[in-house]
């Protein structure tokens, strides 16, 4: 029976790209690269304009913390070093790139090493490789793999691929079945584990035989078939459903053993590995309802939106009416199609003018508890969202606002048509902000009691010298 866990919701796949082999996307004539393409500090860039680079260069470094480096997906000339919106609407440092057509590599190698890398050795493979999660987040995959050393009892693939339109990690689990699990295989021997689990919404029955087929030679791995329901793939979801064990707030899956990679980070983790190979380019699913020939596109990073949009072509006498980057339920709209695609990007949806906004069905909140039945994270989102809009934040958290994991499950559901995630985000922002600025507060008190005990020590010595 496939696996589930409680709350989520059913929502109508529109899974149509999911017959669309990846197609090789041309790279573009300038690429934007930003150096922030990831949860953490940006890069720095390690070029200036007028810089000639080559494909698979190093362009933006982030050595320490978290970070992750970025690389040039083609040989060429900088053209500037500009700031940008990129799709998060945030003004991020950006290097312009003018292809040439070369495609004039940099000559990268494997690691020399005896046998599979350690877990130190695959994390500085994969830090080399700019490799951070391609399921949406951008957690550079580094500080993942070294922060479970010593946790992980188990590696799961998350191939859940839970929001409608998208089928990138579908197509790719069906044409690359082998790099997926030749990179699970390398996680499972650096982390000494023997457990090594691929699950894959039942939606998707030809990725669940052709990677059950693949995995046949190797006992410790096993496809896990789980319902097909919204939000799957969110971690905390997917562990419940493997392993029926919550996650306690403020936890992570690796305190419970669990450590998480989607597919199509496996995957990079093996070309990483086997070839050196940075992360140049990423699968992303090119869909919606203006789109003439919806796709699957291997895309270099950099890639405008407005050129995959030109490539797909536009449905004469539709306007475009939204743009989203990512699923239509935790994806970002877009102001400006000049944002690139990035390490994250996993969609482009493309909706024509959509129906006049509709006044809701009900104006206000009617206490269906629909909001509630469904949440799963089992949290009370009206009440939450009352709170915020009260602003009354300290009540927002006592509700636990901060483990709200933004799917938007409650808001679908809401015959109020409430934007409850709005205000669910607004509790998280401002929360967040308090939490810093107490810590801040703590650590300079402390700081200043420090300072004042030396200060007092220093004069008992002084008083203690004799004269
Ligand atoms: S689903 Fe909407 S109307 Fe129903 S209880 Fe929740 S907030 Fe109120
Ligand atoms: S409160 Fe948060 S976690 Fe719960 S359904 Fe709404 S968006 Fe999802």
């Amino acid at each position: 029976m496939a696996l589930t866990f409680r709350g989520g919701v059913r929502l109508a796949e529109h899974k149509n790209t999911a017959g669309c082999p990846i197609e090789v996307f041309p790279a573009p004539e300038r690429l934007y690269l930003p150096m922030l393409q990831h949860i953490g500090a940006p890069a720095t860039p390690l070029v200036a304009p007028g810089d000639r680079v080559l494909r698979g260069q190093r362009i933006g470094t982030a050595d320490k913390g978290l970070g992750a480096h970025v690389h040039s997906p083609v040989s060429g000339v900088v053209e500037k070093i500009t700031t940008m919106r990129d799709a998060l609407g945030r003004m991020v440092e950006t290097v312009v790139i003018r292809n040439d057509y070369k495609a004039e590599l940099i000559p990268y190698a494997p690691a020399r090493r005896e046998g599979n890398p350690t877990v130190g050795e695959l994390a500085d493979l994969v830090r080399d490789a700019g490799i951070t999660g391609l399921g949406g987040a951008s957690f550079p995959t580094h500080v993942k793999i070294r922060s479970a050393e010593g946790k992980a009892e188990r590696v799961i693939v998350n191939c859940a691929e839970c929001e409608p339109y998208i089928t990138a990690n579908h197509r790719l689990m069906l044409e690359e079945p082998e790099r997926i699990v030749r990179g699970l295989l390398l996680l499972l021997s650096a982390f000494g584990v023997e457990e090594g689990i691929l699950a894959v919404e039942d939606n998707k029955r030809d990725a669940i035989k052709t990677l059950t087929d693949r995995i046949r030679p190797y006992p410790a791995l096993r496809v896990a078939p789980l319902r097909t329901k919204y939000p799957q793939g969110d971690e905390r979801q997917l562990v419940y459903a493997l392993l029926k064990k919550e996650i306690p707030a403020g936890k992570l899956p690796a305190d419970l053993g669990c450590v998480i990679f989607n597919a199509e980070t496996c995957a990079a983790i093996a070309s990483a590995v086997e070839r050196g190979a940075p992360l140049l380019e990423r699968v992303v699913t090119v869909d919606g309802d203006c789109i003439v020939s919806p796709k699957n596109l291997l895309v270099p990073l950099g890639t405008p939106f407005s050129d995959l949009i030109d490539f797909c072509g536009l449905l004469p006498g539709k306007k475009i009416g939204k743009v989203i980057s990512g699923g239509p339920m935790m994806g970002s709209a877009q102001f400006d199609l000049m944002a690139p695609v990035v390490k994250g990007t996993s969609a482009l949806l493309v909706f024509a003018e959509s129906r006049p906004e509709k006044a809701p069905l009900l104006p206000r909140c009617i206490r269906c508890g629909r909001c509630v039945a469904h949440c799963p994270m089992h949290l009370m989102p009206l009440y939450i969202a009352r709170y915020a809009g009260a602003k009354d934040w300290e009540n927002a958290g006592r509700y636990g606002a901060m483990s709200c994991v933004e799917c938007g499950s409650c808001a679908y559901l809401c015959p109020g048509e409430l934007p409850l995630v709005q205000y669910i985000r607004m509790a998280k922002t401002k929360i967040g902000e308090e939490n810093r600025r107490k810590e801040a507060e703590a650590a300079r008190r402390l700081a200043e009691a420090k300072g004042a005990g030396e200060a007092g020590n220093n004069k008992e010595e002084k008083e203690a010298v004799p004269s």
